[in-house]
């Protein structure tokens, strides 16, 4: 804690000290999880040195509560906690996605169905000021709505330093078992079904196509007959159409789409025999971000991230098909542990799902990309569904603010960052030439 306090200092001295209102973007070590754009600013801003800022600090065995910096990946936070026998409550699948970026950008997985996203298991945050100075928030008391607007900020409302959040008790493996449906009534009445039990551990699924629905229902285990692993020769997501049942080691389950979810990389077999261990999705971000100027803009992969009202899941899928009808989708139950601050009166009245299906689509190859975002934006908003902000996004501002909450955001922002350094959400993540 003792170093962690001397990081802060400098942070913050580096802010307080800074006599320019030009914009800062945080420079971590791990690879950022939001798509590269080709016309994208990043490289012009300021830099502001958070890369230390990736320690365990503690893990409170008998409360069950890890404290740690935002730029710890999710790899290392499981191979920490999984030595007492703990796991986040919320492990997104990518092993370099930090706690930061998930509270941040908003991380999801196959137990988001009880739990929300990783930033409902967190007790408790300190932020920096864009002009340096500490503030510790907490769900509840005077500063919640700092702490529950901090979700889904993109960097903009300050700086994550530390966060404590909740674990659960783990087991060595888990056994998935994988449940086959032939139409999509079949497949959300099972989800439905587990969702009100709560009878497994994990669930999420592949949609292989409108004929082919894969539930994969995952739960702890003590002993193991065998155990996969998916990081060479094997692709978990293809493993779902054809076994019935598989067990995997708990970190092994937690990263088993680490290779790329449906979007694996190289996928003939010689590719995969003399690449398939080297190729992660960690690498393939990272040569993105790098090549992203002179790589031909069909090159990147169409990512997008949906949240479905589980009410309108036959709605989206009907117009899917007819209008885009790429396939593997991946699936993802999120259940919403309450009403998020950051979302408009307006949106939250209009829609009164408790469950949400994260409906991912990855590995889309199309020509004019931004047609294809904006076809399914308009449909997202004519269903009253929304997506995550890391790819490419086209609102118009009246768009964006009648889904997110102005005054909200605007009340957290005057006193976060009066200045603007950290930028716009909107012009962050909506403006082709911001980020
Ligand atoms: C190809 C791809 C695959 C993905 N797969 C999954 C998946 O399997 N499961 C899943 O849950 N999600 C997935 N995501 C989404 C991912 O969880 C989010 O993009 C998440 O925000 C990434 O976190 P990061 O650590 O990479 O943060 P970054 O991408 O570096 O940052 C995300 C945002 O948070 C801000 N930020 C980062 N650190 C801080 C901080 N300390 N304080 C304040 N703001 C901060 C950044 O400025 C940025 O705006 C995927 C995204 C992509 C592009």
């Amino acid at each position: 804690m003792e170093s962690h306090q001397r990081k802060i200092m400098r942070i913050s001295d580096q802010l307080r000290l800074r006599d320019s209102n030009e914009p800062l973007i945080l420079m971590k070590k791990a690879v950022s999880h939001q798509v590269p754009k080709a016309d994208g600013r990043k490289d012009l801003y300021q830099k502001l040195d958070v890369s230390d800022l990736d320690e365990i600090i503690d893990i409170d065995v008998e409360k069950r509560i890890c404290t740690a910096e935002p730029g710890a990946t999710f790899e290392k936070v499981v191979e920490s906690t999984l030595a007492y026998g703990l796991v986040p409550l919320v492990v997104p699948e990518l092993r370099t996605i930090t706690i930061g970026g998930a509270v941040s950008g908003g991380s999801i997985e196959s137990m988001s169905y009880r739990f929300g996203g990783f930033h409902d298991s967190c007790l408790e945050y300190e932020v920096l000021t864009a002009k340096g100075d500490i503030i510790v928030c907490s769900p509840e008391g005077d500063e919640s709505l700092l702490f529950n607007m901090m979700h889904w900020s993109f960097g903009t409302l300050g700086i994550i330093t530390l966060i404590k959040f909740r674990l659960i008790p783990a087991k060595p493996y888990v056994k998935v078992t994988y449940e086959k449906y032939r139409s999509l009534e079949e497949y959300n009445r099972a989800i439905w079904s587990h969702y009100l039990s709560r009878d497994i551990d994990f669930m999420d699924g592949i949609i292989h196509s409108p004929e082919e629905y894969v539930l994969s229902c995952g739960n702890f285990t003590d002993d193991a007959p065998y155990t996969h692993r998916y990081d060479w020769m094997r692709i978990y997501y293809l493993s779902t159409a054809s076994r019935r049942e598989d067990y995997l080691k708990t970190s092994d389950y937690f990263f088993r789409y680490n290779k790329g979810v449906t979007n694996v990389r190289p996928k003939s077999f010689a590719g995969r025999l003399l690449f398939g261990r080297l190729v992660s999705s960690d690498i393939t971000l990272r040569m993105a971000h790098r090549f992203v100027k002179v790589l031909p803009e069909k090159a990147i992969p169409i990512t997008v991230d949906t949240f479905i009202p589980f009410s309108k899941m036959g709605e989206f899928m009907k117009w899917y098909e007819k209008n885009i009808n790429h396939f593997p989708l991946w699936c993802v139950p999120y259940k919403v542990a309450h009403k998020y601050e950051w979302l408009s009166d307006e949106f939250a009245e209009g829609v009164k799902d408790e469950l949400f299906l994260d409906i991912a689509i990855y590995g889309m190859y199309r020509e004019n990309p931004e047609i294809w975002h904006r076809l399914i934006e308009e449909e997202l908003m004519d269903i009253g569904a929304i997506k995550t902000l890391i790819s490419s996004n086209h609102y118009s501002e009246e768009e964006f603010w009648s889904i997110f909450n102005k005054e909200n955001y605007e009340t957290i922002k005057r006193r976060m960052d009066p200045d603007n350094i950290l930028r716009d959400i909107y012009k962050k993540t909506c403006f082709k030439s911001q980020d």
